[in-house]
C-alpha cells in the first residue's frame, strides 16, 4: 500500500504519518524532511535550496522528482511509501502517478487533513519552540499556507476524480484521528 497524507502545514501530517509508520510497517517519505537533511549536512543541494526553502518558497518540480524516484525506485520502499509534503501542485501529482507507474507501483489511498488557518498558527506557534525550524515564523508560516491553499485545489480534483481521496476532519483530538485512519485503511 502506498499512500499520500495531504494539508497545510501544521495539520498535523507528520504525526498522523508516525502513527501510521508504525501501525502498518510503512515507510514515510516526508520531502521536507529530507531537503531539510540535505541543508543540515550542507551538500552541494542543501546550498542551493535554503533560501528558497527559509523564505516559505517551493522548491522546483524537478528536484523534488529526482528525490522521490531515488525513494520509489528502491525496493526496500516497494509499496510501502507514505507520501507526505508531496505532491504539492498537479505538475507533481501527475509525476508520481508516472513515476509510480514506471516502477509497477500506484497510489491506495489520499488522506486529506482539513484544518483551519487559526488551528494552524496556534500548532505552528507550538512547533516553533518545540523545533526550531527556520521557516515557522508566523510570517513565513502565513505565507506557507497562502502557497498551500493556491496550489492544493488542483491536487484535491485530481485525486478526487480518481476516486482515491478520504478527507478527515483534522481539528480533533489526535486519537480520534488515528481511529479514523485506521477505520479507512481497513476497508481498503
Ligand atoms: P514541509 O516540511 O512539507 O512543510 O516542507 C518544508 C519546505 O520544503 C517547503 O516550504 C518547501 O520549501 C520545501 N518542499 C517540501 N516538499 C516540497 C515539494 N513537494 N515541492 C516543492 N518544495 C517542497
Amino acid at each position: 500500500m502506498n499512500l499520500i497524507i495531504f494539508g497545510p502545514p501544521g495539520a498535523g501530517k507528520g504525526t498522523q504519518a508516525d502513527f501510521i509508520v508504525n501501525k502498518y510497517n510503512l515507510h514515510q517519505l516526508s520531502t521536507g524532511q529530507v531537503l531539510r537533511n540535505e541543508i543540515k549536512n550542507q551538500t552541494e543541494l542543501g546550498q542551493e535550496i535554503s533560501s528558497i526553502i527559509n523564505s516559505g518558497n517551493l522548491v522546483s518540480d524537478n528536484v523534488v522528482k529526482k528525490l522521490v524516484e531515488s525513494f520509489i525506485s528502491d525496493n526496500k520502499y516497494k509499496d510501502r511509501l507514505i507520501f507526505d509534503g508531496y505532491p504539492r501542485n498537479l505538475v507533481q501529482a501527475k509525476t508520481l502517478t508516472e513515476l509510480l507507474q514506471k516502477y509497477n507501483q500506484k497510489i491506495d489511498l489520499v488522506l486529506k487533513l482539513s484544518v483551519s488557518l487559526e488551528t494552524i498558527k496556534k500548532r505552528i506557534s507550538e512547533r516553533r519552540t518545540l523545533e526550531k525550524r527556520a521557516d515557522d515564523s508566523e510570517e513565513i508560516a502565513i505565507k506557507r499556507y497562502n502557497t498551500y491553499e493556491k496550489s492544493s485545489e488542483p491536487v484535491i480534483e485530481y485525486y478526487k476524480k480518481l476516486n482515491l481521496l478520504k478527507v478527515i476532519d483534522g481539528e480533533r483530538s489526535i486519537d480520534q484521528i488515528n481511529n479514523e485512519i485506521s477505520d479507512i485503511i481497513g476497508l481498503i
